[in-house]
């Protein structure tokens, strides 16, 4: 039986409708963009200033160092935090602010927050500015339903996730904002969809493989070394010995698509060879003395990454073995650790609660095969009592017309409120 206080709160929220569509496209029309990282300034500001005149302590941080940050393209971050009337548990709304680059295929204006169908329009609409406004509409129901409410509700507009959140999450998780005491739940209303519960996300190895060779003229190519042939050697190994072995690893995590239930491997780039700088199409006749390829390799969190970096390097070794002149570099780019919420942690259990009270049917708990921020909350904050729930439709982000329903949003705002509600005062 839902309480007579939570039947108000939805009905509240059901009549905010109007408001979360504006609030919306107020936010759809500040383009920022990423790269470069435009309008992140403005746009946290506004959202600063709507905080603050409703009670919450409003504080910018800009994330000075960071990747890409300058007096042109600042990396702001905005949080706000409203405390309630005593201690308890704090629940933490994070939504990154930037969007990616607008791209091609548009029939309406990106940035101008345009409404049809029952759709708000835009870039950014779903992924994830929706779920940034339906989080902001979800807390101040909560506030201003006159509930008594412990502990603190905090939201937060931060920079940069689409280029890996490190002038954004990254930033203020090394500085304490995402770890205990001060936050104790955290919910990112990603597009996940409005009946999906994601509880962490796969890993990430980029590594750059090199091969090298020796230079001549492309006519006498026995004087020289091709380093293309070499990396020719190189994947067909990848085929051989470690493509075939990726679906061998099944994985506990739900992630969805069920096709990243393994581990996977995408051949990113190859590059061999001297550029065509004529733009002829006809390179220099020469034998080419370097080729790389780039790999992205996903992992699962029951995989070891030291592990998974060794069965790389086992191959290589292998080449250099029995291949002539075979010479290889490896380098690491990036990784990210697979992160996972255990399914039975309150933030978790009441926000499936709260799914199956609104939408009359149960949650779906899935994990994403890409990371976002949760990693940083998580390796960072050293907090593991994340979540990504949102409104948008995962597989519109990034896409052209992309959009997110206004239902969707409206439900997705009284999951949040019942859930932040649960958590805060202990229903858990
Ligand atoms: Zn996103």
């Amino acid at each position: 039986m839902p309480h007579p206080r939570e039947d108000a709160l939805l009905a509240d929220i059901e009549g905010r409708r109007d408001e979360l569509v504006a609030l919306t496209q107020d936010l759809i029309r500040f383009p920022t963009i990423n790269p470069p990282g435009d309008a992140y300034q403005p746009c946290a500001e506004y959202l600063g200033q709507r905080l603050s005149k409703r009670g919450f302590k409003v504080e910018y941080m800009r994330a000075e160092g960071s990747p890409g940050d300058s007096d042109a393209y600042p990396r702001v971050n905005v949080i706000a935090r409203w405390e309630g009337g005593r201690p308890g548990p704090c629940v933490h709304f994070n939504s990154h602010i930037d969007v990616v680059s607008v791209g091609e295929g548009w029939t309406v204006d990106p940035f101008g927050g345009v409404v049809k169908d029952g759709k708000v329009y835009g870039r950014g609409a779903c992924d994830m500015k929706g779920g940034l406004a339906a989080s902001v509409i979800a807390v101040e129901a909560l506030i201003d339903s006159g509930a008594e409410l412990p502990g603190a509700l905090e939201i937060s507009g931060t920079a940069d996730e689409e280029s890996g959140g490190y002038g954004g999450v990254a930033y203020l998780a090394e500085r304490g904002w995402f770890s205990k005491p001060r936050v104790d739940h955290v919910i990112i209303p990603e597009p996940l969809n409005v009946d999906r519960v994601c509880i962490g996300h796969r890993g990430v190895w980029w590594s750059e493989i090199t091969t090298e060779g020796h230079i001549a003229h492309g006519s006498m190519p026995f004087l020289g070394d091709n380093a293309v042939r070499h990396m020719g050697a190189v994947i067909d190994e990848l085929e051989r010995r470690i493509f075939p072995t990726l679906s061998a690893h099944q994985t506990t995590m739900p992630v969805v698509p069920e096709g990243a239930r393994t581990p996977t491997l995408n051949i990113n780039s190859i590059h061999g060879g001297q550029p065509d700088v004529t733009g002829s199409g006809l390179p220099a006749p020469v034998v080419p003395d370097s080729c790389r390829i780039v790999l992205d390799r996903r992992l699962l969190i029951e995989e070891d990454l030291d592990q998974v970096k060794a069965q790389m390097r086992a191959v290589l070794d292998g080449l250099v073995q029995t291949r002539p002149n075979f010479r290889y570099k490896m380098r690491d780019l990036f990784e990210v650790r697979p992160s996972m919420t255990e399914p039975d942690r309150p933030v978790v259990r009441l926000t499936c609660e709260a799914v199956e009270q609104v939408l009359g049917r149960p949650a779906d708990i899935c994990c994403s095969p890409g990371t976002y921020d949760q990693k940083h909350i998580d390796r960072i904050g050293k907090l593991r009592d994340c979540i990504a729930y949102g409104p948008g439709i995962l597989d519109l982000a990034h896409q052209p017309d992309e959009y997110v329903g206004i239902d969707d949003m409206v439900n997705s705002a009284k999951v949040m409120a019942l859930s932040a509600y649960a958590l805060l005062t202990g229903k858990a």
